[in-house]
């Protein structure tokens, strides 16, 4: 009995012993691995010890070039990825930043929706395209398409550029000649050609297109150069609403080749009638319409001094001891950034008005009908957002008219202001509608800064008893910053009113 008794708790030792040894190897085991794992993470295939990434490298069409194509069974992280390699490390490294970086970025979302436990199989899908050019220059087109969970998965274009013989890469200042009146008249015809593409003109957003298309080299990083065109690549969602893919705008080649670098320059014999570049001298491009775009986005801050006039006019100052406040929202609806809007006025249970683009209540009805369930004023601030007082009377007409008949449609509610763009109005513009012009007195200047903080800074130094708000609800920075605005202006005793409620 004794002896069993001994017996069996010294096999409990030995047991006890066991399991101990054990798990202090698998966890030391797991250490080393871990570590090892980290030091290796600039190296991608190490990063998946459990699945096989397969790393192939063929020569492409292209002197100088291989192509490199990593891929990942991993059934909830799979990827598959091509990307170009020369004989060149500057090249060579800039590519693989961006890859590594793309990769990295993956993994690690894929990683922690898989911990916070997601099922979803993720996408990693980066390819490229090769175009050349006469001079022996190529532009390589990166196009990574990802999803990481949900159905909404994202496009990025990335370009670089190179020539395979000497080695030199190329930028868009490069093709350009670096001179800044050739920048001026990439702006405009970059312009011009956003809005005569029948795919893009009917959905942009101007105010994005004239930030993205301004004359700053960056601004057209993502190109590539063929021997007919000049291809643009815009970032998704920036320019466009509910556009398939990032923006692609194509320029001809006859439209820009006297502008370019004389490396890049076609010279054509002048014998075909009909070849575009019979005469590469000079030819001065007239002046365009995107250009009226540029000179009324910057009317904007002249615009809320010369309306204070007007807008003081309609809002007499009344001493009744209640102080009230009209916040208006424009160029909206925005599914992401309406929608918080919309959660902030609620919590501080501030009505307000909506100025809204019919081009966008197109694309968002559902968007536009919650603003009316949620109680706010219904605005009309056109379909497209031009300059009014530029227009013919047609186009004013159908602006204004389009636009109340869809956000009606949408919500079934009468819209009740009107505010043109860039607050621009003329006698023209007033006779066409009924709805009262309704402008602004403290312009946040949300659209230039887009830092939530200056918004209240914009506020608390302009904001008097009847003041209107401007403010727009396509900026993520708007919707972060609304909540330190309403807080310190109920703290100040201001009642939030629709703008037509304003006494
Ligand atoms: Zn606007």
């Amino acid at each position: 009995m004794k002896n069993m008794h001994r017996k069996r708790r010294s096999s409990w030792i030995d047991i006890t012993f066991s399991i101990a040894i054990i798990a202090l190897t698998v966890s030391a085991i797991y250490l080393i691995s871990q570590t090892t794992k980290n030091e290796a993470s600039s190296l991608p295939e190490k990063n998946k010890a459990s699945t096989s990434v397969v790393i192939d490298t063929i020569d492409s069409h292209y002197p100088g070039i291989k192509i490199i194509t990593e891929t990942s069974n991993d059934t909830y992280i799979p990827f598959a990825i091509q990307y170009p390699q020369s004989l060149h490390s500057p090249f060579n490294e800039a590519i693989s930043k961006y890859i590594t970086t793309a990769k990295q970025n993956y993994l690690t979302t894929m990683a922690e929706n898989k911990k916070n436990g997601s099922k979803f199989t993720g996408e990693l899908n980066i390819s490229f395209e090769t175009l050349s050019h006469y001079s022996g220059n190529y532009s390589f087109v990166l196009v990574n398409s990802s999803s990481t969970g949900g159905a909404n998965g994202t496009t990025d274009i990335r370009s670089f550029h190179l020539n395979p013989e000497t080695g030199e890469t190329f930028t868009i200042a490069d093709l350009f000649g670096r001179d800044p009146k050739n920048l001026e008249q990439l702006s405009t015809l970059a312009r011009e050609a956003i809005y005569n593409d029948p795919l893009l003109a009917d959905h942009v957003f101007p105010e994005e297109v004239h930030l993205q298309t301004e004359p700053i080299w960056a601004n057209f990083d993502n190109f590539a150069i063929t021997d007919e065109s000049l291809i643009l690549y815009f970032d998704e969602y920036e320019l466009a609403a509910g556009a398939a893919g990032p923006p692609i705008i194509v320029i001809p080649v006859s439209d820009i080749n006297s502008l370019l670098s004389e490396k890049f320059q076609l010279v054509v014999e002048d014998t075909d009638e009909n070849t575009i570049t019979k005469d590469p001298v000079k030819e001065e491009n007239p002046a365009t319409p995107p250009k009226d775009t540029e000179s009324s986005t910057n009317q904007v801050n002249n615009d809320s001094d010369t309306t204070e006039d007007e807008t003081e006019g309609s809002t007499e100052e009344v001493d009744d001891g209640i102080k009230q406040i009209a916040l208006t929202f424009d160029d909206g609806p925005d599914p992401k950034v309406t929608i918080q809007i919309l959660e902030t006025l609620n919590k501080y249970d501030a009505k307000a008005t909506f100025f809204m683009l019919g081009s966008r209540v197109e694309y968002y009805p559902e968007i536009a009908k919650k603003v009316q369930e949620a109680g706010h004023e219904l605005g009309n601030h056109t379909w497209n957002h031009p300059d009014l007082t530029k227009a013919n009377v047609e186009k004013v007409r159908s602006e204004i008219n389009e636009t109340s008949s869809i956000i009606e449609n949408v919500t079934g509610q009468k819209v009740t202001a009107f505010r043109p763009p860039y607050g621009a109005v003329n006698k023209t513009v007033r006779s066409q509608t009924n709805l009262p012009v309704v402008l602004w007195d403290v312009d946040t200047l949300d659209w230039k800064h887009r830092d939530p903080d200056k918004l209240l800074a914009h506020v608390k130094g302009a904001t008097k008893d009847g003041s209107i708000i401007l403010m727009h609800d396509i900026h993520q920075s708007t919707a972060d910053g609304l909540d330190a605005v309403l807080a310190y202006l109920q703290s100040e005793g201001y009642t939030f009113v629709k703008v037509s409620e304003l006494q």
